[in-house]
C-alpha cells in the first residue's frame, strides 16, 4: 500500500507505538512531528532563547537544521547533524515545547519539512494537526485518545517508572495549552475516525488502525 496515515490525538493516547507498528506491519515510513517540535525546543534552551518569546522564539526559527529518519524500526531525529532523539524526551523539553510550538513561524517551518516528506508517498505520520493542516487529503485520518490516567500509567512507564501524578500533571497542562492554543489546536479533523485506546492493548489498536487502512 503506499497510502498517507494521519494519526492525531493528545499526548501518551499510544500514538507513537501504534504508527511504528502500523507503519512496519505495512511497510510505509513513519513520521513523528511531535519529535521535531522537541528538537526545535530542545535547540532554543540549548540556544538560550526564552521559549516564553514569541517574538524571540519566531526570530530563530529557520536556523537550526532538522532531519528527521523514517524507518518505523529506528526513528531518528538530528539536529545540525546531532541525534537529539534521547535529549527531546527531557523534563526541560517537556515543560518547553507546547509555548514554542504554538508560535506560528515554528509551525510553518516544520509544517514546510512534514510536507516535502510526505510528498513522496507511503507513510504513518503522527502528530496533532497532521489530519487538519499538515495533509488533509490523508486516505486515512486516524484521532486517537485515551484516558488521562491511562496515558500517564503508559508515558510513566515509557520513562522507566516515572511519578504518575507528575506524569499525569505534565500531561494535562500539555493538553489544555495544544486544544487550547490559537494556531493549529489539537481537534478532531473532518473525516477522522475515533478510536478510544483506553480499554485496547496497543495489538488491539494496530489491528484496528490496519484494518480501516486496507478497507
Ligand atoms: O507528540 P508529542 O507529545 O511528542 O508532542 C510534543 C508537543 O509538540 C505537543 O505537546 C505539542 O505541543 C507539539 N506538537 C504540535 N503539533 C504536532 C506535534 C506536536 O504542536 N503536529
Amino acid at each position: 500500500v503506499n497510502v498517507v496515515v494521519a494519526v492525531d490525538g493528545t499526548s501518551g493516547s499510544g500514538k507513537s507505538s501504534t504508527c511504528r507498528a502500523v507503519a512496519d506491519r505495512l511497510g510505509l515510513r513513519y513520521l513523528d512531528t511531535g519529535a521535531q517540535y522537541r528538537a526545535i525546543t530542545w535547540w532554543m534552551l540549548r540556544e538560550g532563547v526564552d521559549v516564553h518569546d514569541a517574538e524571540a522564539v519566531a526570530a530563530r526559527a529557520g536556523e537550526p537544521v532538522l532531519v528527521s529518519g523514517t524507518d518505523p524500526l529506528a526513528p531518528s531525529i538530528t539536529v545540525d547533524g546531532v541525534d537529539v532523539s534521547v535529549e527531546i524526551r527531557s523534563d526541560e523539553v517537556n515543560g518547553a515545547v507546547s509555548p514554542v510550538s504554538a508560535v506560528p513561524a515554528v509551525r510553518s517551518r516544520l509544517v514546510d519539512l512534514q510536507r516535502a516528506l510526505i510528498g513522496t508517498g507511503g507513510i504513518v505520520v503522527e502528530g496533532r494537526d497532521i489530519g487538519s493542516v499538515v495533509w488533509p487529503q490523508a486516505e486515512l485520518k486516524v484521532y486517537l485518545t485515551a484516558d488521562p490516567a491511562a496515558r500517564a500509567a503508559r508515558r510513566a512507564l515509557e520513562n522507566g517508572g516515572a511519578d504518575l501524578t507528575a506524569t499525569q500533571e505534565s500531561l494535562l497542562a500539555r493538553d489544555k495549552i495544544d486544544s487550547g492554543r490559537a494556531v493549529a489546536p489539537l481537534t478532531m479533523a473532518d473525516g477522522a475516525v475515533h478510536v478510544d485506546s483506553t480499554d485496547l492493548t496497543l495489538d488491539e489498536v494496530v489491528e484496528l488502525v490496519v484494518g480501516l487502512v486496507m478497507e
